[in-house]
């Protein structure tokens, strides 16, 4: 297990967690939110994600189904994490807003057909 940080643009959204592989089955997700972030995500347990800084700096979305729950920073507006409609004891982390990652060009990114979902 390796530890992260990330945090929105601003920094006033800051938050860790711990993954074995980080680069392993990230994902892209061509639902009509995702489409318009369009950003990469990293599925984690809820157990392994902390919110460091006030959930009060979050702004909560919730759309469609209403199982999802998308948070963006209040200040600057950058989507940093959500929980997932597919498995709600499941984070996805932007993986764009966690601190010194790197994405290598041949890293497999898999599409998830959000767009098909009833
Ligand atoms: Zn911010």
């Amino acid at each position: 297990m390796d530890s992260y940080k990330g945090s929105c643009h601003c920094k006033k959204v800051t938050f860790s967690f711990t993954s074995s592989n980080i680069l392993e089955e990230v994902y892209k997700c061509n639902c009509t939110l995702c489409v318009k972030k369009s950003i990469i995500m990293k599925s984690i347990p809820k157990s392994a994600f902390i919110l460091e800084s006030s959930p009060e700096l979050l702004r909560e979305y919730i759309w469609n189904k209403k199982i999802a729950k998308h948070y963006f920073c209040k200040e600057c507006g950058v989507y940093t994490h959500h929980v997932r409609r597919r498995d709600p004891e499941q984070i996805s982390v932007n993986l764009m807003c966690v601190d010194d990652i790197f994405i290598p060009e041949n890293t497999v990114i898999n599409l998830i057909d959000g767009a098909s979902h009833d």
